[in-house]
């Protein structure tokens, strides 16, 4: 949980590692789900055992590992479901409440927190990222030491690039990074971090850069099929 009145929570589901958020206001306890996917009840069960109330969903990309329980949250909540335009006509994604946003837009959680919708394209062409304060939620666009994969159909490793170089030129260093699948050493990092320990910054040129990220991968491949998960009893 950070400070400032600022609530993040992060919790992982799903058979692919993905990380969760709610993020939102601490004083109203109002949150968005940021990427809900793997199984509605646990993200439920999630927001009653913090006493928070979900009003938002974002979504930082249209890959299913991220969206597949957005219809199935709708069915017991009417709240509106956020992703940017370019991702919406990319992907042909629909469900109730889909708003659509260019890049810059802001959102508004509870009284006093203010969310702005980065446009981080290069996993796929609407990726978002979510900034409140000192921190940023990237999807799959930033990994603790890693970046997302850019061989996907819509992907694109020199737009990755650059959008790479976009966040640490325009974010303050000390901004808390937290990803969207959990395939780091450590949950969360800093910009400042990942600047000295993410190999995919170390690239002083572009062309090293592709090479790396394109390296045993096929352009244009698809994203494997969806599992069927549901997650473990508890005991
Ligand atoms: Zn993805």
């Amino acid at each position: 949980m950070a400070s400032h009145g600022v609530f993040i929570h992060q919790f992982e589901l799903g058979p692919w590692d993905n990380f969760l958020y709610f993020i939102g206001d601490k004083a109203s306890r109002q949150v968005a789900v940021v990427d809900p996917a793997w199984h509605a009840q646990t993200i439920l069960d999630e927001a009653a055992g913090l006493d928070v109330e979900i009003t938002h969903i974002l979504c930082t990309h249209s890959h299913f590992d991220h969206v597949n329980q957005v219809d199935a949250l709708l069915q017991s909540m009417d709240i509106p479901v956020h992703m940017l335009a370019a991702e919406i006509e990319f992907s042909g994604f629909s469900c109730e409440n889909l708003v659509h946003h260019s890049p810059g837009d802001t959102l508004r959680i509870g009284d006093h927190v203010e969310i702005t919708m980065m446009h981080t394209p290069g996993h796929t062409p609407g990726s978002t990222s979510y900034r409140l304060r000192d921190s940023i939620v990237t999807g799959d666009t930033l990994f603790v030491q890693g970046c997302g994969r850019c061989d996907f159909v819509g992907g694109d490793p020199e737009v990755m690039y650059t959008t790479l170089r976009l966040l640490i030129d325009k974010l303050p260093l000390d901004t808390v990074l937290y990803p969207g699948h959990n395939y780091g050493p450590t949950v969360t990092s800093t910009l400042d971090k990942e600047l000295d320990n993410n190999p995919y910054m170390a690239f002083p040129t572009l062309d090293g850069f592709v090479q790396h990220r394109m390296d045993g991968k096929t352009p244009g491949s698809s994203l494997p099929p969806m599992p069927e998960w549901s997650p473990p009893k508890k005991k």
